[in-house]
């Protein structure tokens, strides 16, 4: 009996998922998504790599830092716990919010901005 009554109070309550893909929510204010990379601020120095208790990040040369390297970011084995960017001295790294990080193939998740 208590069964049915849950039931029907229920029935008549708006649900609470949406319909995804077609409604997505709002992730929470400190919700930590895929990384946002500004190589002009880069300056090779490598702290992220060192620091990422992941090994999700590798050091590759560039031409386009000081220190003639950049990091590259392997999402695949991200745990999003936001060290890089804590530790970065010239704030280039950021996490966003974007969380929409499912791929066929762990290649799609190599984040590798020149
Ligand atoms: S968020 Fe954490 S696990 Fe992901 S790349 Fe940065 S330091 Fe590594
Ligand atoms: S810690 Fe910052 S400046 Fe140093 S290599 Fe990483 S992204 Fe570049």
């Amino acid at each position: 009996m208590a069964m049915l009554r849950e039931i029907w109070r229920h029935f008549f309550k708006k649900p609470v998922t949406v319909k995804y893909p077609f409604e997505k929510l709002e992730p929470a204010e400190r919700y930590r998504g895929r990384h946002e990379f500004y190589i002009d601020r880069c300056v090779g120095c490598g702290l992220c790599a060192k620091e990422c208790p992941a090994l999700a990040i590798e050091m590759v040369p560039s031409d386009k830092t000081v220190g003639g390297k950049k990091p590259v970011f392997y999402l695949d084995r991200c745990i999003f716990c936001q060290q890089c960017e804590r530790i970065c001295p010239r704030n280039a790294i950021k996490l966003t919010k974007f969380y929409e990080l499912a791929a066929y193939d762990k290649s799609e998740l190599v984040l590798d901005i020149s």
